[in-house]
């Protein structure tokens, strides 16, 4: 008999998983993705920019334009990917049948961490077949200025879930390929998508001092610039 002991099987890492509609791509995204990475030891974070956002109104940047602002936001980052199949879908862009996608890429036992930021979270129950996430994959829901994970703020049948779901360490969702919510807290940054949408209108002309810079990459701003997008 051979005294070599067989190779340990060693357990795949969490992947991240980071949907929005990116309009545009700003650093409270990118510090979620990174301190995602690092809270939750996750291998990588697939970023998907929504084609048609079915619960909101619609971006006021086309897909073609926000898939390009997330491509080069998240250029320098080798731990993060672009997913374009939402964009590139007729279909309304629903968080299920991408992870069933994902599920069906990358195999059952991989676990999936949706990321999330807490006001995304307080509104899960008006998404579609939003239960059927537990089965596809964890949730990860950070911190967020203006928004509380308070119990009394969350719908009865949410905070059911959360109360059954929660765990407290990183490790818990690795044991497991999905099912899980841990809420971790990341680097207050107030930004938002739609404040920056106006201060890039604001700032236009180049005359009125309103300016998104310091807010988002700079290759960001320059194509926002160079393309007009919401000017
Ligand atoms: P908008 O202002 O147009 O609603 P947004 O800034 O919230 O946009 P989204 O693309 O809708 O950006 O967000 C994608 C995900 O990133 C969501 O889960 C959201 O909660 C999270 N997120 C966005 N900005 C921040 C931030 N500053 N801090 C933490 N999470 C954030």
């Amino acid at each position: 008999m051979s005294d070599v002991a067989a190779p340990a099987v060693l357990a795949p890492e969490p992947l991240g998983i980071l949907g929005g509609t990116f309009d545009p791509l700003h650093y409270g995204h990118l510090r979620l993705a990174e301190e995602a990475c690092q809270a939750l030891g996750l291998c990588g974070v697939r970023w998907i920019p929504a084609g048609l956002p079915p619960h909101r109104a619609a971006p006021a940047a086309s897909a073609q334009d926000r898939l390009a602002m997330v491509r080069l936001g998240i250029a320098a980052n080798p731990l993060f990917s672009l997913d374009d199949s939402e964009v590139l879908s007729s279909q309304p862009s629903y968080s299920v049948p991408t992870l069933q996608r994902l599920r069906s890429q990358l195999g059952l036992q991989r676990p999936l961490v949706l990321l999330l930021g807490v006001d995304a979270f307080l509104g899960l129950t008006g998404w579609h077949r939003w239960r059927e996430l537990f089965d596809l994959a964890h949730l990860a829901v950070a911190t967020r200025p203006g928004y509380e994970l308070a119990a009394d703020q969350l719908e009865d049948v949410l905070a059911e879930e959360f109360r059954q779901r929660q765990c407290h360490a990183a490790a818990a969702l690795a044991a497991v390929p999905a099912g899980r919510i841990l809420t971790f807290r990341i680097t207050a940054l107030d930004i938002s998508a739609t404040v920056l949408r106006a201060l890039c209108k604001a700032g236009g002309s180049g005359r009125s001092g309103a300016s998104g810079r310091y807010l988002l990459p700079d290759s960001v701003l320059e194509y926002i610039s160079t393309h007009k997008i919401y000017s």
